[in-house]
């Protein structure tokens, strides 16, 4: 029996967000203060190019000043490490964000512990992951876990005593993901490429997570007519066609809600790391008052 999918779409997600992000950056030009954010891009990947795009039409969208650090791929870790402090003193700068990952001869974690936790508007700082494991909300997350809640949220999908399963055990996803579900008191359960039968597990949740990098890898086995999925992944599906991780056509009618493989999750990433970046004006300037 077929049964009625919701198709859980970032786009209202996305104007709810904005919404709100307007109304504060308004707020902060009546005082003169423009947020501003530096992206710092190490070579020329075209997916790194293509969602610093995004952001700097977002940011002017929204009224946010975004500035491109454009590097050679063979920068030096002293060289980086200098602008990340400069931008660190710049009283001008709230917001940095760093595409990674890092070419392998730049130590990423060591420049990471350089930036100001205060302008990781991103939430890769070691100060900021902390603050999620504390569950401390005074920090700033990675903008792909906090878009799903952010999603969960807005769609009313409840989190408190709810059976989810994140699979994925990343520290840009899953491990974050899982504290911030925690803080939403729902029971979670992690599964990595060492689970044993998955299915089994992910099957009986309320709530999956999918972000394991792997191609339509959840088929149908993997839910049931009550699941509720939010799939992260972005893969190639091998015909030049972005897909995710769960096999969208074959589940879409068999499951309670779906995300689809474009204009779901990912629609919402860059709106987190701009309200982020208003966030991080907004306390950097009451600071400095
Ligand atoms: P990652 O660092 O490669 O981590 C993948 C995780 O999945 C690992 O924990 C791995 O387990 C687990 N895994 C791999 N194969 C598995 C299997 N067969 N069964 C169960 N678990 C398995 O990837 P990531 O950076 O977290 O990204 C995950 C996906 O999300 C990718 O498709 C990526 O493109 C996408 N993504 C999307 C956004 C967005 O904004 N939409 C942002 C970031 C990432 P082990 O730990 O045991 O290796």
């Amino acid at each position: 029996m077929p049964v009625e999918t919701v198709k859980l779409t970032g786009k209202p997600v996305v104007e709810h967000l904005r919404g709100n992000i307007k109304i504060r950056v308004e707020k902060l030009k009546e005082n003169n203060i423009v947020p501003r954010i530096l992206i710092i891009r190490v070579g020329n990947k075209e997916d790194d190019v293509f969602y610093e795009r995004s952001i700097l039409k977002n940011c002017s969208f929204l009224g946010i000043e975004g500035e491109v650090k454009e590097l050679t791929y063979n920068v030096s870790m002293e060289e980086l490490s200098k602008i990340i402090e400069d931008a660190n003193d710049d009283d001008s700068i709230h917001g940095i964000m760093m595409f990674r990952p890092l070419p392998e001869h730049l130590e990423e974690k060591k420049i990471l512990e350089k930036m100001n936790p205060k302008k990781d508007i991103d939430g890769m700082t070691p100060v900021n992951l902390g603050k999620i494991f504390e569950g401390d909300i005074s920090g700033f997350s990675p903008c792909t876990p906090k878009a799903v809640i952010e999603m969960l949220k807005y769609y009313d999908i409840p989190l408190q005593g709810s059976n989810v399963v994140v699979a994925g055990r990343s520290l840009v996803v899953g491990k974050p993901l899982t504290m911030l579900l925690l803080k939403e008191n729902a029971t979670v359960t992690i599964c990595h490429s060492k689970t044993k039968n998955m299915s089994s597990i992910t099957s009986k949740a309320d709530l999956v997570v999918a972000a394991i990098g792997k191609a339509k890898f959840m088929g149908q086995e993997y839910f049931s007519e009550s699941s509720i999925i939010i799939d992260v992944g972005v893969n190639d599906d091998g015909k030049g066609k972005i897909c995710g991780d769960v096999d969208y056509d074959n589940i879409f009618g068999k499951v309670k809600a779906l995300t689809p493989p474009t204009g779901g999750v990912g629609t919402i990433t860059t709106t987190i790391l701009l309200e982020q970046a208003v966030r991080a004006c907004e306390m950097i300037t009451s600071d400095q008052h």
